[in-house]
Parts: C-alpha cells; sequence; structure tokens
C-alpha cells in the first residue's frame, strides 16, 4: 500500500515527468523564478503564465525526519524522508532508499531515482549520489 499523493491539475505535469523518468519543476514564463511545490501563481511575481523543466535531479540533505512509527502496512521501518534542496534550488520532500537511518546526514549529496507504482503512479526517491565538490558538502557535526 502507498499513500497517494494529491494530483491535480496543477501537480500532473509532475507526475507525467516521473513516469518518464524526469524530475520537473514549474517555473514562471513571466519571470524565470523556479518553484516548487507547484502551484497556479507564481509567489515571486503573481503571474499565472506558468511552465515547467527537467531537473538534474540531484540535490543535497537540507533536512530529514526517520519515521519509525507508526507502521506502514507493506514497508519495513524505518522510513529515512529528506527534505531535498535540489541543484535548481527548490526543496522537496521525499524517501531515501539504501542510507541507513544512522547514517543520513545534513549535506549529504543525493541523485533521484524512480519507483514506480502503478500506471498512474511513479514516485521519485532518493539515492546516495557521489560527492561532488568540497564546498557542497558540511562537515559532519558531532558523530
Ligand atoms: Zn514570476
Amino acid at each position: 500500500m502507498t499513500v497517494r499523493p494529491m494530483m491535480n491539475r496543477d501537480s500532473q505535469f509532475f507526475w507525467d515527468g516521473t513516469a518518464a523518468g524526469e524530475l520537473r519543476i514549474q517555473v514562471c514564463n513571466a519571470c524565470g523564478a523556479k518553484r516548487f511545490p507547484p502551484g497556479p501563481a507564481c509567489p515571486d511575481c503573481g503571474a499565472l503564465d506558468r511552465g515547467h523543466l527537467a531537473t538534474e535531479g540531484r540535490g543535497t540533505v537540507f533536512s530529514y525526519v526517520v519515521h519509525r512509527h507508526p507502521p506502514v502496512p507493506g514497508r519495513e521501518m524505518p522510513i529515512v524522508i529528506a527534505l531535498i534542496e535540489l541543484d535548481e534550488g527548490v526543496r522537496m520532500v521525499g524517501e531515501v532508499v539504501d542510507v541507513a537511518d544512522d547514517e543520513i546526514e545534513i549535506g549529504m549529496p543525493l541523485r533521484v531515482d524512480y519507483r514506480r507504482v502503478d500506471d498512474e503512479l511513479t514516485l521519485p526517491i532518493w539515492r546516495l549520489d557521489t560527492p561532488r565538490s568540497s564546498a557542497a558538502r558540511r562537515p559532519k557535526e558531532g558523530g
């Protein structure tokens, strides 16, 4: 069982993107501002003229939570959920796989992958990426 995300006119391009292996974000056709989550109007200039672009699908952990309770049917606990800051400058929430709950850390580089649920839904998931530059990684806090 998967909790199905909300799909509507404003987010359809996003789900069409994940189904096609693209991580898409909205872009304002008036001022060029990139944004996520999608919405009808630009928060910067208020324009309704909007489009989207495919991101590089890479980012870093901005913050994270480890979900231990309550259990999610059909899923092994814990689940690592991160707020990922994309290279394009927007942030989105996603599940991190293949990274243990005691290994996830702020600044960790991630790249997107896709989990096909069914014909209508493909979820973006995140995996550990190779470090890109030393400047992009923050020093580990504590231990
Ligand atoms: Zn705008």
